[in-house]
Parts: C-alpha cells; structure tokens; sequence
C-alpha cells in the first residue's frame, strides 16, 4: 500500500522526537513539540502540499515544524534524524529508560557495540561484550539484564504506556471526527502487559472513520481488515485494532473487543445490544467489570467496585517534595469522591530527595488539626521508610502523634531473599504500620520486583492485620494480581490506593479496585472499603 507523504513525514518526525529525547539530559522540550505536531498533522493535506501561512496557521505547528516540512518536501527525508539515528540505537526510548543510563551511554552502546534493540543488549550482555562500555559494572549490567527480560515478548508494552497511547489515539479520533472512542482490549482490563490497543470507534459514518483512520498521520500504517475492522500499527510498532460499529450495536462490539473471548462469547450469542449493560441484561446478569471478565459469573459479581470505597489511605500533599495538592483542594476532591476518611501520607525525612522530618511531622499535625471538620474524616499518617535493617525512619515519640502510618521500601531494593524478607517482617511488626505500601517495589517494565519469600510475609501481614496495598499508578499495579491472589488465600487484607501526588492522580483507586477485580477480591476484603467505624477499629488493632 501506498504511504501518503504525510504519515511518511509522520513517522519521520516520532522518531526525531524519540532520538531527540534520548540525546538530551533532562526533559526535552523540543522532543515534545516534535510529538505534538505529529498529533496535528491530520490538518494538513495528505501530500503535504501546503503554503508556508497555512501551515503556520495550524495548532501545533510553529516555524520549526514548518521548516522540517519543507525539507522534508524537497529532500524526502531529515537530516538531523540521519544523524541521530547513527549515534543512538533504534529501541533508544526503551533502553533510555534503565537505570544509570545516559545520553552518553546510549550512543556508545549504538557506536561501539552496534546495539539497536533490548535483544542486542541483552546479547551484549550475555557475551560479556557490554562490560566494555564505560563506567558500566556487572551489578548494572545484571540489573539491566533482569529489567530487559520483564516484559514477556517483544510485542507487549506495559500497560501505562499502552493506555497513554490509547488514550491519545482515542482522543484524536474524536477531536478529529466528533464520535464516541472506546478503550477496549487488555488496556480496559488492565493487564499489566498489552500486545495489541484496542478501540470501539461508535458512528453511525463508518465508512469516514475508515477513510480517516486509513490515511492518519496518527499511526504508521492502518488497512481494513474484515466487515468494519481496521488493523494497523502505531509509530512505536505497537499493532492497533479498531472495530467501528454503530450506536445501535456498539454494546455488543465492546464486549468483544474488550474480551477475553470465551466470556464474550458466552454474551455475544444474545444479539446485538447498543449498550453493555442491554447485552448482560438479556443474559439475566448484572453490568460485569472489564478486568473481572476472566472469572466465573458469581465471583464476578462479587467484586469490590469504586463504588464501594470509603477513603484513601495513601496521599501527598504539597508537604512532599513530589506532591502537588493543598490540603484544602484535597479535602474539597475526597468530599466530591463521596469519600468518608482519607489518611495524609508525605513522605518522611529518610528518603533520597527529601521528606518531613519529626518538626515537621509535629508542625502539620497543628496545621491538620483545624481541618478536621468536614464530612469526610481527615486522619493525619505519613509514608514512612522502611530502612535495610526494617527499621522506621520515624522515632516512635513522632509516630505516636501521628493516626497510623502506611511504611514502604524505597531504597535497598537488591537485597538478597532473606535479608528483604526480614527487612519486611520487621517492619510489619511495628504496630503503627497498617499498610504496606507498594509492597514489591516494582515498576512495570521499568523496576523489577524486591526478592522476597512472599508467602513468608503474608503470614507476617495476617498476623498483624496489617493490610497489603494495591498502589493505583498504572506502571506500579503493586502488589500485582498473582500475589493478591495467593495473600487473599491466605487471609490477607488490602487497601486500594492511590498513591496520589496531585488531584488528577486520585482516580488511581479505579486501577488499584481493578487489580483486585481481576483475581475475584470482594469489598469486605478491603480495609478502605469498610464503614468509618469498622476501618477505625481495624486501623486501631
Ligand atoms: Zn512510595
Ligand atoms: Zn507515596
């Protein structure tokens, strides 16, 4: 098929942005401004053929753009992007990504080791030919080797990218053709990994979202596949599957593509319903959540729902060096979310970039003091650090002005088996710890998880009814499904957190509830789910 020259250009210019942000230290604005033009092609005429106001006229597209247009149109390709694709390897937005790594780095692993992909690193590695580059020793090395071999193919992305480019997908195409998009696939069910990003496009003008979606410089190439199914790629190689339906059958279409297959086939048999709910409803069952589809019906319906949350027991304010809400904004939010308790968490003193230390502690008590008075029940805790040894960073005279504390491991994450376990342990014995939070430290395809005897630390967790957090963000999902499983087995509690820094990061409990839905956990399971009289008396054990 031929490529018009727009999506050519298109995808010319995602890799800039890419070989850009790898070849610069810190955030790259120009990077950025190379991805949001990409997004503002599909204003421009598919061959390009432009004049200079018009373009300049386009949201999105500045002076810069406009000259990488054009010489674009007159060379047919860039030459900064040659450049850069001879000093940094083709995977640079994956590789840049491991710890320790740099710009200088990066280049070197292109020049002197040829290396392109994470499968030539991880080669590199294996051979011992990666042990040339400089100041890069066997503990990084190792380190790299282990983050490289999460994700399990080459075809999957972690689920946080996944969604962002699902959602900037989704929302192009309704920007561009005012329809409904629906987010659909492994991303609607949360998987932590995602092999393909699914959308429901609902428009009663198929055949212009067909034509649309065959020629935007969105994606890197999109055909029709069969009835009204369109199969592409993204810039990023990822393979994107849109099914385009009408209101009148958009229920049915949705379950399908939001799978897994055999329940949806088990729906699908009913006929044609405009909604989800039309679809179960003829099947005499209740609306069924996306990430509890892969369970028996009555486990699924028995699952916690955000619905079912009291309070939060993980949040920043501006006290933490990262966070970004005022105590005001934040109680106006939970009040608005329906919330009845809400525990404060900033981070404390022993942390690498900073925290509160016991002044400070004792400072916002005061100051946390004359808040509490609204319908939702303000408690005063703190993201404590656990240390190598389990120890708390926080003297017991400060915690014991403090309601209770969520206690994490932010350091010391490659210790071995039994000194992490114990490290654990440890802490879960201190009795004003009631949460543990993001309690393997990993982040998805990023950080793998701490090495511990898990089993070991349940029964540790059980013993105190201390409760295991389901942290919110979309590339922590900790603890992780299997390991819900197997603490729910055993008796364990949980708290769907947010894990919140700034307001927009409060609907992370949505992400934290579907973690806990796709493994069948009900509301009486999960501590911040509890009546405010229940939660204190467990908060309180
Ligand atoms: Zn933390
Ligand atoms: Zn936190």
């Amino acid at each position: 098929m031929e490529v018009n020259r727009r999506r050519a250009f298109a995808a010319q210019l995602w890799r800039l942005a890419d070989l850009t942000r790898a070849a610069e230290r810190r955030r790259s604005f120009r990077a950025k401004a190379y991805r949001r033009a990409v997004w503002s092609l599909d204003h421009l005429d598919p061959d390009l053929e432009v004049d200079d106001e018009e373009l300049l006229a386009t949201p999105g597209i500045g002076p810069g753009i406009a000259a990488l247009i054009s010489e674009y149109r007159s060379q047919g390709r860039l030459l900064r992007l040659d450049l850069l694709e001879a000093s940094f390897p083709t995977e640079s937005p994956r590789l840049r990504r491991l710890p320790r790594m740099s710009p200088k780095l990066l280049s070197q692993l292109k020049v002197s080791l040829g290396v392109d992909t994470s499968e030539d690193l991880a080669s590199a590695i294996d051979t011992g030919a990666a042990l040339s580059l400089h100041g890069v020793g066997d503990a990084t090395l190792e380190l790299w080797s282990r983050i490289l071999a999460l994700a399990p193919g080459p075809e999957y992305v972690a689920a946080n990218d996944a969604w962002e480019m699902s959602r900037a997908l989704a929302t192009h195409i309704e920007e561009h053709l005012n329809c409904q998009v629906v987010i659909a696939g492994a991303v609607r069910r949360l998987e932590e990994w995602v092999d393909a990003i699914k959308l429901v496009v609902v428009t009663d003008k198929i055949e212009r979202v067909e034509f649309f979606l065959a020629e935007s410089a969105a994606l890197a190439e999109m055909v029709r596949a069969d009835g009204s199914r369109m199969v592409g790629r993204t810039h990023d190689g990822q393979r994107v599957v849109a099914d385009i339906s009408p209101p009148s059958r958009a229920g049915t279409v949705l379950i399908a593509a939001t799978g897994p297959p055999a329940h949806a086939s088990s729906v699908l048999a009913l006929g044609s319903f405009a909604t989800e709910a039309d679809a179960y409803r003829a099947d005499g069952s209740p609306w069924i959540a996306p990430p509890a589809r892969g369970l028996p019906r009555d486990a699924a319906a028995r699952v916690v729902t955000v619905d079912d949350l009291e309070g939060d027991l993980h949040i920043h304010t501006e006290a933490s060096p990262d966070g970004r809400m005022t105590v005001g904004q934040l109680m106006a939010a939970a009040e608005s979310r329906g919330y009845r308790y809400l525990l404060i968490t900033d981070h404390t003193h022993g942390l690498r970039f900073g925290g509160l230390g016991p002044e400070a502690l004792a400072a916002q008590a005061v100051e946390l003091s004359g808040t509490r008075t609204s319908s939702c029940l303000l408690l005063h805790g703190a993201e404590v650090n656990i240390d190598a040894g389990g120890l708390l960073d926080i003297d017991d005279d400060t915690i014991s002005i403090l309601d209770f504390v969520v206690a994490g491991v932010h350091s010391h994450f490659s210790l071995g088996q039994v000194e992490q376990t114990r490290r654990l342990v440890k802490a879960l014995s201190h009795p004003a710890v009631r949460v543990l939070a993001h309690p393997l430290g990993r982040r998805i395809g990023i950080r793998p998880p701490i090495d511990i005897d898990f089993p070991a630390v349940v029964e540790a967790a059980v013993a105190s009814s201390v409760a295991f957090e389901v942290n919110g963000h979309r590339d922590r999902l900790d603890l992780p499904v299997t390991w819900i499983e197997v603490a729910a087995d055993a008796g364990a509690v949980f708290a769907a957190n947010s894990d919140a820094h700034r307001l927009s990061e409060l609907s992370n409990v949505e992400n934290a509830v579907a973690s806990l839905q796709r493994v069948g956990v009900g509301p009486e399971r999960v501590v911040n789910a509890l009546p405010l009289q229940e939660f204190l008396a467990w908060a309180h054990k």
